[in-house]
C-alpha cells in the first residue's frame, strides 16, 4: 500500500500574550523562530511558528496568541501533552535551566522505559521533554543551550479520550499507524519510519471531564503527507469511512485538509512541500512579517494592529 501518512507534521495551540509565547519557545526552549505570519482566518492575530533549522515536519510547533483570553481546561477530547525529544542525559540540564526561568519541572518519570520531565508553558500548556538515544535529527542551537542537550523535534503527542476505540480504529485503518506498545492506560502508535517524531499516544480516560478550548490548549494536530496526490488520496480514504473532511486548503507553507476525529480533536493532514522557504530564504526565516498574497494590500493596517515582537536567545 502506498504511504499516505508519514508521522507528525505540526501541532498548533492557543496562547495568550504573543511576546511571552516567543520568549518561552524561542528563548527558553531554544526552538528556531521560523515564521511570523497571521491567522489566515483572523489577520489581527499572529500565527507564530517554531521548529528546527528548516522547519522539518515533525518539529513544527505553532501558536495563535490571542492576547488576553481565558485559559482553557484540560480534559477529554484534547491533547494531554506535547513531548519534545532531547538526547539521553539531558534532563538534568533542562531541569536546572527551566528553574532559572522560574519554571518548575516534574522529577524525571518513566513511561515506555523512557525518562521524561513535564512542565507547563506560560499559558499552562503541558509540555514534556523525553530523553532518548534514538533520535538522529540535528538540533537547532540557540543561546546558551549546548548542542548535546538541544531539542531535536517532537517525540510524541498524547490524545486524551473519553473512549479511545474509534480513534484507534481511525489511526490504525485510515491513517496507517501501527501499534507500538501499551503502558497503563496509554497506547502508543507510530506512522511512517516510526520512532521519535512519528509517535501518537492515546490515553483512554472515561472518568475525566471534557476539556475546554482556551489559552494553553492545543487547537489541532497535523500529520504529514508527501504530495497533493497523497493528500487527496488520504481525503478519499477518510470520506469513504464517513468523515467530514474539508477540501484542500492552501496554507502557504503546506496544503491541508481538516476533519474531527471521533473523540472531538481537530486533525489536519498537511503536505511536506512547499515548506517555510516558500517566501523567505532559510537564513532569514522568521525575520519579517509574512502575509499571504490576499492580505498584502492590507499590510499597513494589519501591522498596526499587531504588537512588535522581539526574538531573544538566552
Ligand atoms: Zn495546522
Amino acid at each position: 500500500m502506498k504511504t499516505l501518512i508519514n508521522g507528525l507534521h505540526h501541532v498548533t495551540a492557543i496562547a495568550g500574550k504573543p511576546q511571552s509565547n516567543v520568549d518561552f519557545y524561542a528563548g527558553i526552549l531554544g526552538l528556531r523562530f521560523l515564521k511570523k505570519t497571521v491567522n489566515f482566518d483572523a489577520p489581527d492575530v499572529y500565527h507564530l511558528y517554531y521548529g528546527d533549522e528548516t522547519g522539518s515536519p515533525g518539529s513544527i510547533m505553532t501558536f495563535f496568541p490571542f492576547g488576553q483570553i481565558q485559559r482553557g481546561r484540560r480534559g477529554n477530547g484534547q491533547m494531554s501533552y506535547t513531548a519534545f525529544s532531547v538526547p539521553e542525559g539531558s534532563l538534568g540540564f533542562w531541569t536546572e535551566r527551566l528553574k532559572t526561568f522560574n519554571i518548575i519541572a516534574s522529577k524525571p518519570q518513566n513511561r515506555f522505559q523512557e525518562e521524561f520531565i513535564r512542565f507547563d508553558d506560560h499559558d499552562g500548556l503541558g509540555i514534556e521533554l523525553v530523553a532518548t538515544g534514538n533520535d538522529e535529527r540535528p538540533a537547532w542551537v540557540s543561546g546558551s543551550i549546548p548542542e548535546q542537550h538541544a531539542i531535536r523535534g517532537f517525540y510524541t503527542v498524547a490524545l486524551q479520550e473519553n473512549s479511545s476505540d474509534r480513534t484507534i480504529d481511525l489511526l490504525a485503518h485510515q491513517m496507517q499507524h501501527r501499534f507500538v506498545a501499551q503502558h497503563g492506560d496509554i497506547m502508543r502508535f507510530e506512522a511512517g519510519l516510526g520512532g521519535a517524531g512519528n509517535y501518537v499516544d492515546i490515553i483512554g480516560n472515561p472518568e475525566e471531564k471534557r476539556g475546554l478550548q482556551g489559552a494553553g490548549t492545543v487547537h489541532h494536530i497535523a500529520f504529514g503527507t508527501d504530495t497533493d496526490e497523497t493528500l487527496l488520496a488520504t481525503r478519499e480514504v477518510l470520506l469513504e469511512k464517513g468523515f467530514e473532511v474539508t477540501p484542500l486548503i492552501d496554507r502557504q507553507y503546506f496544503h491541508s485538509i481538516y476533519y474531527r476525529e471521533p473523540g472531538g480533536i481537530l486533525f489536519e493532514v498537511a503536505t511536506n512541500p512547499p515548506g517555510f522557504t516558500a517566501d523567505e530564504t532559510q537564513e532569514a526565516l522568521g525575520s519579517a512579517l509574512k502575509l499571504p498574497s490576499w492580505y498584502e494590500s492590507k499590510r499597513e493596517m494589519i501591522e498596526q494592529r499587531l504588537e512588535p515582537l522581539a526574538v531573544r536567545a538566552w
